[in-house]
This record gives structure tokens, sequence and C-alpha cells, in this order.
């Protein structure tokens, strides 16, 4: 078992977007749809203003809302950590969008499924580099097993101006003038999570049990009928 983690050096990123056609080539996107997303952020006051580039995706947090939410099991996370979708399973009610607080996941329109970044899981578990980090033309992207004393993961996120998103996979390197603010926020729940768990997922647990009791009273009432037909039968046959 493995504990991903993803690391994005911001200080060398180029902004090319070589990463973000190498997923959806991967991925088999159209040009319109992407998963690994290429963001440009200034700092500074003219004259003096700098920028730089900020790369996002599926976060792949700890606890994903995504999952929880998901009333098929379709969307889970993994025992290594990334978070995916299994195709068949999903019904595409698309509840796992609204509570994803990175707008991180988009509709398959011809396949009425839900799809996102799945850190190549495929290719990792083949022992190679997610698409986007082996086609980053600077080397600014690396994905590591926190649990390998051996990885190159280790060094990298301990690179100076280097900054977890709490609650995710995710460490950013910023270039020098930039602060914290021009990453993506730390985890939290959206509030549909925090409705559904605490309101639609109770309600549905409810009416289910409804539904179950009302059918089990059907089926105990109806064998009860059943018998005193039976035995009312029984009597007028006695009768004659
Ligand atoms: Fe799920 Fe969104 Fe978190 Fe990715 S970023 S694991 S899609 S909640
Ligand atoms: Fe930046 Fe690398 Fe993506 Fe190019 S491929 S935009 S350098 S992260």
């Amino acid at each position: 078992m493995a504990r991903y983690a993803y690391f994005v050096d911001l200080s060398i990123c180029a902004g090319c977007e070589s990463c973000t056609v190498a997923c959806q080539n991967k991925n088999g996107l159209p040009p319109e749809q992407v998963f690994t997303k290429v963001h440009r952020e200034e700092a500074g006051t003219f004259p003096a203003v700098t920028s730089t580039f900020v790369t996002t995706q599926c976060m792949h947090c700890d606890n994903p809302p995504c999952t929880e939410v998901c009333p098929t099991g379709a969307s889970y996370k993994t025992a290594d950590g990334p978070v995916v979708v299994d195709d068949a399973k999903c019904i595409g009610c698309r509840y796992c969008i609204t509570a994803c607080p990175y707008d991180a996941r988009i509709v398959d329109e011809d396949e009425r499924v839900v799809k996102k970044c799945t850190l190549c899981f495929d290719r990792l578990q083949a022992g190679q580099q997610p698409a986007c980090v082996q086609t980053c033309l600077t080397g600014a992207r690396a994905v590591g097993d926190l649990d390998d004393p051996q990885s190159p993961i280790h060094a990298l996120i301990k690179k100076p101006n280097t900054i977890q998103i709490a609650g995710t996979s995710f460490f950013y390197r910023l270039p020098e003038g930039f602060a914290r603010n021009v990453l993506p926020a730390d985890f939290k729940a959206s509030g549909a999570t925090f409705a559904w768990q605490s309101i639609f997922q109770p309600i549905g647990q409810v009416m289910l049990a409804g539904v179950t009791g009302a059918l089990l009273v059907s089926v105990v009432s109806n064998a009860i009928n059943a018998r005193r037909q039976q035995q009312e039968g029984g009597e007028a046959h006695g009768d004659h």
C-alpha cells in the first residue's frame, strides 16, 4: 500500500499547458473539457507587477465529500490515496459535482457519467508516473509515495516556500513574491455535503426503513389473510 502525494513547483512552471493536453489525451477528453487547469496569477502593484502560473486538478482529498455523497459507490478513495470513479457504477446523478469544493469533476454527456483526474491510478499501479508529470517540460510536477523513505517526494516537499493544501494530497512550492492566497484553499466540505449528510441521507434512510416496514406489514398481513381464508374454507368444507 502507498500514500501518494502530489508536488507542483510553481517557481519553475512555464504555463505551457502540456500537462493539460497530456491529461486530455490520456483520458480521451474533447478540447473543451479539462481535468488539469493552468491559471495565471499576479502579485505586486504597477509597475512592479509579477506573475506566476498555478495548476489545479482533483486534490485527492483525505476525506473526499464526492465519495460520501455518491449513492452507488462509483466514486471511491483507493487504499493508496487516489480518488477514482467506476464508470460502470456511475448513474450520472451529479451529487459528487455539487459536493466537490474544487470544481474538479466534469460530465461525459455521451456516456452519461461523471469523470475526473484519477491521478492516473492505472499508470501508478504499473510503476509509471501520471501523464501530466511525465510530460511536464520543466519537471515542475511530481508524484511520490510518502510511506516510501526512498521516494524523492520527501526532498521535494521540504523545498523552501512549499505549502501543503490541508486535507488534500497536494503540495505547492510558491515562487518568490507570492503568498498562500494564490493557491487552492485548504479543504473544507461544502454546505451541500453537510446538507446531504445531516438532512437528505437520514431522511432517505427513514424513508427506506418506512418502505421496508410497510412491505413487511403487507407480507405478514397477506399471510394472515391467506391462513384465515384457508381455515374458513376448511371449516365450510367440514360443515358439508
Ligand atoms: Fe473528490 Fe473534488 Fe476532493 Fe477530487 S477534489 S477528491 S473530486 S471532492
Ligand atoms: Fe507548468 Fe509543467 Fe504544466 Fe507546463 S506542463 S504548464 S510547465 S506544470
